[in-house]
């Protein structure tokens, strides 16, 4: 009896804890989406990172310690695989829509997506991206188009967004033809400062902003494999996205790892590595913030959907080699990254060489992992649809979805 009357106040205590921790606001919320980012490419990363100290294992990354785990199905309303826009609209607005469309539900009728929800509940917002932002995922949160694909009217509705923060280039700034004038005149006229890369983010910091990475013509940020040192990372824009949006009212960051998806489609493994481990240290970044409101913050890992149906392990052996991509990351000043993604004999020959299996160079329609720490982190736990998540999202932040 008496050993049942402690079970039963541990019991008790740990639903108060649990309670208590449920009742806590998200005041802080950051969602990282892993474009194409299955639990095969974080395990190919782990596996990496254990071989690279010279053992066999699994080592670590940040957002893989996080306490809750879920996963995500990822289907659109259109086809059994998901694309980018069908999926980053899935996430931010949390209405399913056909492959190929943006913001807009199957219908073709716009859809409000929770960035906008947030800051109309008087939040900051930051939307920041490693590709182009006016791509998919990130555009999936402030745009409206039948068709992804229309980059410039898609970047045209950014500036009248009022988010405070924006992190990377644009995709066709000047029009498919490039004859319409420059997006960052109306993005200027919009009132935001556009900074190119962190010394004039530092001169030009102000209320609102487009950070973009340093030198690329195309104003996207380079490959993790290869960059040089003074170039622009996705950890440096949510340092930089946390000086801008940080205040008493709280803010919502989404920053996608866009090249974890561009390397698998290329069947690129230590191209998948490299840009999951850039994106954990954005997530370092994040967690470091965490650490000093723990109670206020809410951190998600997640991905859109898995690209490459990639696998650790190639035909027979039960085994891996992943040190093969010693000799690209070793010579990696002298390697041209974008060449070595588009050699596709080469890519191939040292993914076998690796004993690493590619099943696509698209997209596949299984589940995504989903990591979470901090305020509301516990309603991402067990099987959930990506379009949950930003109900949870609001859930967690008191916010009306
Ligand atoms: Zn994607």
């Amino acid at each position: 009896m008496k050993s049942f009357n402690r079970l039963l106040a541990v019991t008790l205590a740990l639903l108060v804890c649990t309670a208590s921790f449920g009742a806590r606001k998200a005041k802080y919320v950051f969602l990282f989406i892993g474009d194409g980012m299955g639990f095969s490419h974080v395990a190919l990363t782990e596996a990496y990172m254990a071989q690279e100290r010279g053992v066999i294992g699994s080592d670590p990354l940040t957002f893989t310690q996080f306490p809750v785990l879920g996963m995500a199905t990822t289907y659109s309303a259109s086809n059994p695989i998901t694309c980018s826009s069908a999926a980053g609209t899935a996430l931010a607005t949390g209405t399913k829509t056909k492959n190929g469309m943006l913001g807009m539900d199957p219908d073709s009728l716009p859809l409000k997506s929770i960035a906008y929800k947030i800051h109309e509940a008087g939040r900051k917002v930051g939307i920041m991206s490693t590709v182009q932002v006016n791509h998919a995922t990130p555009a999936a949160f402030y745009g409206h188009n039948i068709k992804r694909s229309n980059y410039y009217p898609i970047a045209l509705e950014l500036p009248k967004t009022g988010f405070e923060f924006f992190g990377g280039g644009f995709l066709h700034p000047n029009g498919k033809e490039k004859d319409q004038p420059s997006i960052y005149d109306a993005v200027r006229a919009g009132g935001y400062e556009v900074a190119r890369g962190l010394d004039e983010f530092e001169a030009k910091k102000r209320d609102k902003i487009v950070l973009t990475a340093l030198r690329n013509p195309d104003e996207v940020l380079p490959y993790a494999l290869g960059r040089k040192d003074d170039d622009l990372t996705l950890a440096q824009i949510v340092a930089a996205a946390i000086e801008v949006l940080d205040n008493n009212k709280g803010f919502f960051i989404m920053a996608e790892g866009g090249k974890i998806d561009y390397s698998a489609h290329s069947n690129d493994a230590i191209g998948v590595i490299t840009e999951t481990i850039d994106m954990d240290e954005a997530v370092k970044v994040a967690l470091k913030f965490y650490e000093k409101h723990p109670k206020e913050t809410l951190i998600i890992v997640t991905a859109d959907h898995e690209t490459g149906g990639v696998s650790l392990g190639y035909k027979k052996g039960y085994k891996y080699d992943l040190t093969v991509f010693d000799e690209i990351t070793e010579n990696v000043t002298t390697t041209d990254v974008d060449k070595y993604m588009n050699d596709k004999v080469v890519l191939q020959e040292h993914s076998q060489k690796a004993g690493v299996g590619w099943t696509t160079t698209s997209h596949t329609g299984g589940a995504v992992p989903v990591w979470a720490i901090g305020a509301g982190s516990e309603d991402f736990a067990g099987r959930m649809d990506n379009t949950d998540i930003p109900r949870k999202i609001c859930k967690a932040m008191k916010i009306k979805f």
